[in-house]
């Protein structure tokens, strides 16, 4: 195994917890990235890795990737990720989760959990009987619920921006997009896209899902892999990682990609290049689906469902636009735009520091100097 201080150094992490409880048998680890601009935020991860090694290789790659995140979101958050070692399907229990959350309470703010693969908003309720510092809490308890209708809706917001810079239209109306999986975010996408004036174009592996946007909006299914070489102005990748890949994006005939998948580049470099390349316009995946992050960051103030809305709307939008502005600009990809629009964020913030301000300690605001 790469020495753990190397992996820390190579991509400037600050802090990295191992926590242990003998009576609930919980293994986990808790990544602070970067807390620059605010507390480091990110879901908490339960996986069956094969080794050590390749848990902790995940919580330093996912932490990081919600510094930027949270940066280019334009949220008062740092980035960190927590993993719990075990099956979620079978070793789930209160305790297990209690532990969990008070392990956080310990990090005093500077970790705050919120619920991601393998764990749901009931193991968060759980989390929260034991620390303050947790979000993705359900309505009924205050929270802020399901993300996704707030993820899709920044996601059409982010798609309107790509038009205007790509198309020069002011509207979605009229345009051919093609969904690739219609589920939690996917339906709420198909949902605002129809009330926008869009033929809906929709490919799923489940039945189910395609027959209700199908009657319920009308969308025009078609087959899993046509998905590719239909005649579409937007494919929206709203399922898996890594579908724009050597295989995909020579056969794409959009000339935009806008979707809420995570990861959807499979070499970010090589493949944001191929894109601009064929001159399509790559919306970078972790700056159009920053909804969810944006929804459960607004329950840390008290959360407020129309602002969360408003905020996804309006800021992705603008992000997306400055984005293309600096891709522009530098003459570089969108991938590479959105990097550095997302550091020059976290360098200007860090400047603030020069101004003194008595400490605090609220959770989302700059504890101290
Ligand atoms: P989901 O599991 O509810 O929906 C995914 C859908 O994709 C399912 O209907 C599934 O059947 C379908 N699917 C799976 N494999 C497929 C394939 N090969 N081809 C076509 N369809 C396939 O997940 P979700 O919450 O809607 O999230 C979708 C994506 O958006 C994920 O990548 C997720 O990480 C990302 N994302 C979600 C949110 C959120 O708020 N839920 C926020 C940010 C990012």
């Amino acid at each position: 195994m790469i020495p753990i201080f190397e992996q820390m150094e190579s991509k400037e992490h600050e802090e990295l917890v191992f926590c242990h409880d003998q009576e609930t048998g919980l293994k986990a680890i808790i990544a602070v990235h970067d807390t620059t601009i605010g507390p480091a935020l990110g879901g908490c991860r339960m996986w069956d890795y094969d080794t050590e090694e390749d848990a902790v290789k995940d919580v330093l790659r996912l932490s990081r990737g919600m510094s930027y995140k949270a940066a280019i979101a334009g949220l008062n958050l740092g980035g960190g990720k927590a993993v719990i070692i075990g099956n979620s399907k079978k070793e789930k229990n209160e305790l297990l989760f209690r532990s969990f959350g008070r392990f956080v309470q310990g990090l005093a703010g500077r970790y705050i959990t919120a619920e991601d693969v393998g764990t749901s908003v009931k193991d968060m309720e759980w989390v929260r009987m034991e620390t303050r510092y947790v979000t993705g809490i359900s309505r009924a308890l205050g929270g802020s619920g399901d993300p996704s209708p707030v993820t899709a809706l920044g996601t059409c917001s982010g798609m309107k921006a790509t038009v205007k810079k790509h198309l020069g239209k002011d509207t979605l109306f009229g345009l051919n997009i093609g969904i690739q999986g219609v589920g939690h975010v996917g339906y709420h996408l198909c949902n605002f896209l129809k009330k926008e004036g869009v033929n809906l174009f929709v490919t799923d592996i489940d039945n189910k899902s395609i027959k209700r946007v199908v009657n319920e909006f009308g969308a025009n299914p078609i087959g899993l892999d046509d998905i590719y070489d239909a005649d579409i102005d937007i494919y929206a990748p709203c399922a898996l990682g890594a579908t724009l890949n050597e295989d995909t994006i020579p056969r794409l005939r959009c000339s935009i990609v806008a979707g809420a998948a995570n990861n959807q580049l499979k070499k970010e470099r090589i493949h944001s290049q191929m894109l601009k390349d064929r001159d399509i316009l790559y919306a970078p995946d972790y700056a159009i689906n920053a909804g969810g992050l944006i929804n459960v960051a607004n329950e840390i103030d008290g959360y407020n469902r129309d602002r969360a809305f408003r905020q996804a709307e309006d800021g992705i939008y603008d992000t997306l636009l400055a984005i293309y502005k600096r891709s522009e600009d530098d003459g570089v990809t969108t991938h590479a735009a959105a990097l550095k629009v997302a550091e020059k964020r976290m360098e200007d913030v860090s400047k603030l520091k020069n101004i003194y301000l008595p400490k605090k300690n609220v959770m989302g605001r700059r504890d101290s100097n």
